[in-house]
């Protein structure tokens, strides 16, 4: 599915990721932690194609294409989905039209029909009530006042109609309380399927007491230093990072 080899990549004039290797089979959920700045949302970046970040080596082939031969569109056309930290705010532009738009565009890329637009309604109602957000929410401008839970749990929907094939979820776990915690497992849960692979990145245990990964890795200065079962991510949580790092400056924050 996902085959990253020797990636080395920068922002603006520093190299953040450096020999980065991982390969990750349909329906697997990989989970990525490690310390802050170690280069866990930059991956997601150089993997979806964001401006301003640059590879400087290496490869990611999904599913036999080279990612990094590809535009930003092309890319989300392949079937990449990267949730953010941040979801951004797109103010006039109502989440309806937004998902109906993005979801157009990803039933093209696979050869399928267009939906009409009650079709999409129903789909888009049922994925509400799925994420537990009221349906006026399809009306609103994109996240335009969404509080953070309201925001990771549309992030969720927006996936859930894009049918991705390589969803990549950065701390959509932080700040949210416990429903919506559950609200966004569950939604990765429901979409779990031998054709789809996730990569989640977080902070926390906790998530993952919800999801439950094939393999947990720690990223850290740039290079994934360990992986292991779900049980490396009790014993991270137990221990911390610096145990794993050359220097010892490593830690949660
Ligand atoms: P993580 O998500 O693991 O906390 P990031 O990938 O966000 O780490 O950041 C890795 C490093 O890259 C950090 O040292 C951060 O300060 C730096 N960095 C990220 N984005 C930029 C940017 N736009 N310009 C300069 N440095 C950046
Ligand atoms: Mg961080
Ligand atoms: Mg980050």
């Amino acid at each position: 599915m996902l085959s990253i080899k020797n990636l080395h990549a920068r922002v603006e004039d520093k190299t953040i990721l450096k020999g980065l290797e991982l390969e990750i089979k349909p329906g697997e959920v990989h989970a990525i932690m490690g310390p802050n700045g170690a280069g866990k949302s930059t991956l997601g970046y150089v993997l979806s194609g964001r401006p301003g970040y640059e590879v400087e080596q290496g490869s990611a082939e999904l599913n036999g294409q080279n990612l990094f031969d590809m535009e930003t569109e092309e890319r989300a056309r392949a079937g990449v989905f990267l949730a953010f930290q941040y979801p951004v705010e797109i103010p006039g532009v109502s989440n309806l039209e937004f998902l109906k738009a993005s979801v157009d565009a990803a039933r093209k890329a696979r050869d399928e029909a267009p939906l009409s637009s009650a079709e999409f309604l129903k789909l888009a109602r049922v994925a509400c009530k799925q994420v537990n957000l009221p349906v006026e929410f399809l009306k609103r401008g994109v996240n335009e006042g969404f509080s953070g839970g309201e925001k990771k749990r549309n992030e969720i929907m927006q996936m859930i109609l894009l049918e991705p094939t390589l969803c990549i979820l950065d701390e959509t776990d932080s700040g949210l309380d416990i429903d919506a915690l559950k609200v966004v497992a569950e939604g990765v849960n429901s979409q779990r399927s031998e054709k789809r692979s996730f990569i989640v990145v977080t902070h926390y245990q906790r998530l993952l007491d919800y999801i439950k990964p094939d393999y947990v890795h720690v990223l850290s200065d740039g290079k994934i230093v360990k992986s292991g079962g779900p049980e490396l991510a009790q014993e991270l949580e137990a221990q911390g990072y610096s145990w794993l790092a050359k220097d010892p400056v490593a830690e949660v924050n």
